[in-house]
């Protein structure tokens, strides 16, 4: 053993990678954690241009309430001390061609009763929609992660069997249908459409969409003031001051691996650090099939990524304007009346946010605007590295500014800054595999993962472990902090430690 060998090596600076890294320190490990970009957070991020400041990542953050599920996790991560948060009343509308709009409001008896206005004859099933958000107002979905599945005692299984019994029915029953399918039983042409659209996901599980709305009702999914990376900052000082070690612009190559034991990192400048344990908090192909170089798997695992399970790669055009869109409502799907083509797709719909609910991110009088779409990796994929792909970047804005002239008129005028990201973008930033925005993105059967819980070590290879959105199906900033988390109490328990949480003085 060297006497460079610290305890713990965290390979990602990302939300997952600096959570474990805080729970480690405050539990007596020496970690360091090895970063290849520059800045903290991950995808969990923001960028300023000419004044302007563009959010990436959060548009709810699930703990932001004092008491509520996932604070009592910030606070101890240091993230929601002094911090200001935005609620809003609406999530967002979806408005047709002919100016039909449906006002998805956060509370439940004003969407039902915007709701019955739009189509009466929908009553039984908008009633029984809008209960159901009521229900998940009282969901604390906190408790599925708690503690890691694998330390779970018959004790803990049955404390949390009580907990979940209630809400049983409620699971089942809006679990295993998405956005589009509920959309289907409405009687009304607009609402078919546009309930499949109201998470700006279709194939989202009600389930989340519906506990979202209730956490936004509760004013537990805010947006953090100052945007994501100054959220993820909060978290990189707390480390900082446990004592932490953070080496940015350190690319990992290899986990070093010694008689099935993970024993260090070699980064790409051939510099090699050691430690008793591995822990990866970044891309998880990346992880098993290049770090590891594939010598760790199973059937299971190669299953995992052979690519028949969902992502979500976007492609996100960010505008500095010289206009005041406060009086706009903040988040809008538009229904196109004739579909455009993106990145070799049919388009029938766009994405289109506004920032000035949070004034700090542009200055006065002046606004940020991001469009969004998801789009196919492999079309960005294909064209990288030829001049098509910078031309290409350029067109598909184009043909959004013209759409957005429409609902904007002048607005292609008032444009100061633009910058486009595609899937290849947030591949290169993060080294996420196709640029993924939340790792297994949740459909039927990635849920059944996620309550599951997905093994969060290799067969065969001792000392490593693996954190964040690639074991924790559906990512989101809180449920990879606490994926960090669970790791630690996981290793205090194998190290027979009791695990302990420092408050914040
Ligand atoms: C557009 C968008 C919107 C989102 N909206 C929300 C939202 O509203 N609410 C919410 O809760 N979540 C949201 N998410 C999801 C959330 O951001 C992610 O699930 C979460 O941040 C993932 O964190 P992570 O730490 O697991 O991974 P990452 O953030 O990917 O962090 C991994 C880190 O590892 C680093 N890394 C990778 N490879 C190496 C290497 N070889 N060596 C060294 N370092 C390496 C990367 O640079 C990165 O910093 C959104 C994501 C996107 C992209």
């Amino acid at each position: 053993m060297s006497d460079k060998q610290i305890d713990i090596i965290i390979i990602g600076a990302g939300i997952a990678g600096l959570s474990a890294g805080c729970y480690a320190q405050m539990n007596g490990y020496r970690t360091q954690i090895f970063e290849m970009h520059n800045l903290p957070g991950g995808l969990c991020t923001a960028w300023n241009r000419k004044g302007y400041v563009f959010d990436g990542c959060i548009h709810y953050l699930f703990g932001s309430g004092k008491n509520q599920p996932f604070y009592q996790m910030w606070e101890e991560l240091g993230a929601v001390q002094g911090r200001q948060f935005i609620d809003h009343d609406e999530f967002m509308r979806i408005v047709a061609p002919d100016g039909k709009t449906l006002i998805v409001y956060t509370d439940p008896d004003r969407l039902e009763r915007h709701m019955l206005s739009l189509s009466p004859r929908d009553s039984k099933l908008i009633k029984e929609f809008c209960a159901g958000i009521w229900d998940f107002t009282d969901f604390d979905m906190s408790l599925l992660l708690q503690k890691p599945k694998a330390l779970m005692g018959l004790g803990d299984w049955l404390h949390l069997g009580t907990k979940m019994l209630p809400f049983l029915g409620l699971l089942n029953k809006w679990g295993n249908i998405s956005a589009s399918e509920f959309a289907k039983r409405f009687h009304d042409p607009f609402l078919r459409y546009a309930v499949a659209q109201m998470f700006a996901w279709e194939s989202i599980p009600m389930m989340v969409g519906m506990s979202l709305l209730a956490y936004m009702y509760n004013k537990n999914a805010g947006f953090p003031v100052g945007a994501s990376l100054e959220f993820a900052k909060a978290i990189e000082k707390r480390y900082l001051e446990l004592g932490g070690k953070i080496y940015y612009s350190s690319q990992v190559e290899r986990i070093i691996v010694k008689n099935n034991q993970a024993y260090g990192v070699r980064l790409y400048n051939n510099q090699e650090y050691y430690a008793h344990r591995v822990i990866s908090a970044c891309d998880g192909r990346g992880t098993i099939f290049d770090m590891l170089g594939g010598q760790f798997l199973n059937h299971k695992i190669k299953k995992l990524y052979d690519g028949h399970l969902p992502l979500h790669s976007q492609l996100q055009v960010s505008l500095g304007l010289n206009r005041d869109l406060s009086k706009e409502p903040h988040w809008v799907t538009y229904i196109l009346n004739k579909p455009i083509i993106i990145a070799g797709e049919k388009r029938y719909e766009i994405g289109v946010k506004h920032y000035c609910f949070d004034h700090s991110l542009a200055p006065a009088g002046k606004s940020v605007m991001i469009i969004m779409l998801s789009t196919p990796y492999d079309y960005w994929q294909r064209i990288y590295g030829r001049p098509l792909y910078d031309a290409e970047q350029i067109q598909e804005s184009q043909i959004l500014i013209d759409q957005l002239e429409q609902f904007y008129p002048g607005i292609k005028a008032d444009i100061e800054f633009m910058d486009v990201a595609t899937p290849l973008s947030y591949e290169r930033y993060t080294g996420n595999w196709q640029g993924a925005s939340c790792g297994w993105l949740l459909g039927k059967e990635t849920m059944s993962m996620m309550i599951a819980g997905m093994e969060k070590t290799l067969p065969g290879l001792d000392n490593f472990y693996m954190i964040g959105q690639w074991v924790e199906p559906g990512g989101s900033v809180p449920i990879v902090a606490m994926s960090g988390r669970n790791i630690i109490q996981q290793i205090c328990y194998e190290d027979e430690k009791k695990f302990i949480v420092l408050e914040l003085l």
